[in-house]
C-alpha cells in the first residue's frame, strides 16, 4: 500500500497545448491518503479516466510528476507500480476457465499453489462464481466476465492501490449493490488505497470515505460526502450532488445583506463576494410560507417521489426546488420561500466565498 502524490500534474492530449482549455486534465497538486477509499466522481468526459490512467501508469502526463511513498514513478511502466486496475469493460483470457483468470495475477508472481486456491476460492465467493470456477470464460455473459475483471483487481492482497474505471457499468443493477458491498468490504479488510471512478452520485456517496470532485478536467472539491452536501465549494458540486440538486439564485451581496428576486435578506453572516454573485441553498433547505418575510415565489409544480415531495416554484423567473415532507400539505397560498438556518452558500464566479470567520477547510 502506499500514499500517491500529485505534483503539479496536467495532461493535454495534444502535442502543443497552448491554453488551458487544451488540457484534458488541469493542474492538480493532491496527496492520495494511504489506506483511504475514494470516489472520483464526475459527467462524462471530465477528465476522470485521463487521471487513474496516468496514476496506474497507462499514461504519462505531459506535466508534473507522481509519486508513490515519496518515490518518483512518473515513467515507471505499470508492471512495475504494483497496482491493480479494473476498468469499464472485461478484459479476460477467453480460453481460460474462469480459476485460470482469477488465478493469473498471483501465478504470474510465482505464489504458492495452496495459497492461490485460497485466495481464488475467497475471490469467487465475493464474486459469486465460487460453482462457476472450470467453466471457459468464453461464452459467459459480459456482466459475469466483468465479474471476473473485478475478481482478478481484488485477488492480490499486495498492492500499491486498487483502481477503477466505472466497472459496474456492465453490470446487472441487482448486482451492482452486491459487488459494491463486496468492494467496501475487502477495503474494510485489507485497508488497501482505493480510488473508484463513477459518474453515479449514488455510487460514489456509498462507497468513499472521500469524495473527489472533478468537473471540466479540474478538481473541484475533495470532501466527506457530509462537506459536499453542506458546504459544496463550487456551484458544480451543488447542483451535480443532491437529488434535486442544489438552488442557484443570482444575488447582490453587501456584507451581511443580499438582494435576491427583489427581496433584501439578512445572510447572518458577513460576506465579501466580487464578480457574479449567487446565493447557493439546497432544497431540504428552503421553506415554504405564505405572507410575511421572504422571497416572493410561486408554486408551479408539486412531485409526489415517495419517501417525500419535490415542490417547484418560480422566484422571479428562477426556478427553485423545495423539499416537503411526505404527508406535508401544499397550500395554494404560498407565495414566499425563506431559507432556513445554515443552508445558505454564497459564489462568486461559481467559488464558494467563505463567511467572515469561518475557520479554513
Ligand atoms: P472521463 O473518464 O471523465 O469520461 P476522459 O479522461 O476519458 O474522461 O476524457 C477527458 C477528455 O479527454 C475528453 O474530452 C476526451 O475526449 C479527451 N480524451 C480522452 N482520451 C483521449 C485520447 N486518447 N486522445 C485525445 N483526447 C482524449
Ligand atoms: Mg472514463
Amino acid at each position: 500500500m502506499a500514499k500517491i502524490t500529485l505534483d503539479n500534474l496536467a495532461h493535454s492530449y495534444m502535442p502543443n497545448p497552448k491554453s488551458e482549455d487544451d488540457f484534458a486534465l488541469k493542474e492538480l497538486n493532491h496527496d492520495w491518503t494511504d489506506g483511504e477509499a475514494y470516489a472520483l466522481l464526475g459527467a462524462s468526459g471530465c477528465g476522470k479516466s485521463t487521471l487513474l490512467n496516468i496514476i496506474s501508469g497507462l499514461l504519462i502526463p505531459s506535466q508534473g510528476r507522481v509519486l508513490f511513498d515519496g518515490q518518483d514513478v512518473t515513467h515507471a511502466p505499470t508492471a512495475d507500480r504494483n497496482i491493480a486496475q479494473v476498468f469499464q469493460f472485461p478484459v479476460v483470457y477467453d480460453t481460460m476457465t474462469v480459476e485460470a483468470n482469477l488465478a493469473f495475477p498471483l501465478k504470474n508472481r510465482r505464489m504458492d499453489t495452496a495459497e492461490i486456491t485460497r485466495r481464488v476460492q475467497k475471490v469467487a465467493a465475493m464474486i459469486g462464481m465460487e460453482d462457476q470456477l472450470n467453466r471457459k470464460a468464453r461464452g459467459l455473459t459480459a456482466d459475469a466476465k466483468q465479474k471476473i475483471s473485478l475478481g482478478r483487481g481484488m485477488v492480490r492482497e499486495d498492492v500499491n492501490a486498487l483502481l477503477f474505471d466505472e466497472p459496474l457499468t456492465v453490470i446487472d443493477p441487482h448486482m451492482k449493490w452486491e459487488l459494491r458491498t463486496q468492494l467496501k468490504k475487502l477495503h474494510a479488510d485489507f485497508g488497501h488505497t482505493m480510488i473508484y471512478v463513477t459518474h453515479d452520485q449514488t455510487e460514489a456517496l456509498t462507497f468513499a470515505d472521500k469524495v473527489v470532485v472533478m468537473h471540466d478536467g479540474r478538481v473541484v472539491q475533495i470532501g466527506t460526502p457530509q462537506e459536499l452536501f453542506e458546504r459544496p465549494a463550487h456551484t458544480f458540486v451543488g447542483y451535480f450532488i443532491g437529488s434535486p440538486g442544489m438552488n442557484l439564485l443570482d444575488a447582490k451581496i453587501d456584507g451581511r445583506q443580499a438582494q435576491v428576486a427583489g427581496a433584501t435578506i439578512d445572510l447572518g453572516r458577513d460576506y465579501d463576494a466580487k464578480g457574479r454573485t449567487q446565493i447557493g441553498v439546497r432544497p431540504e433547505f428552503i421553506t415554504l410560507h405564505s405572507g410575511g418575510e421572504g422571497i416572493p415565489a410561486r408554486v408551479t409544480r408539486v412531485e409526489d417521489v415517495g419517501r417525500h415531495k419535490i415542490v417547484r416554484l418560480d422566484a422571479g423567473g428562477t426556478p427553485v426546488s423545495a423539499i416537503a415532507g411526505e404527508g406535508e400539505e401544499i397550500p395554494t397560498s404560498i407565495d414566499r420561500i425563506r431559507f432556513a438556518e445554515g443552508g445558505v452558500n454564497i459564489y462568486a464566479d461559481d467559488w464558494r466565498v467563505a463567511p467572515a470567520g469561518e475557520a479554513a477547510a
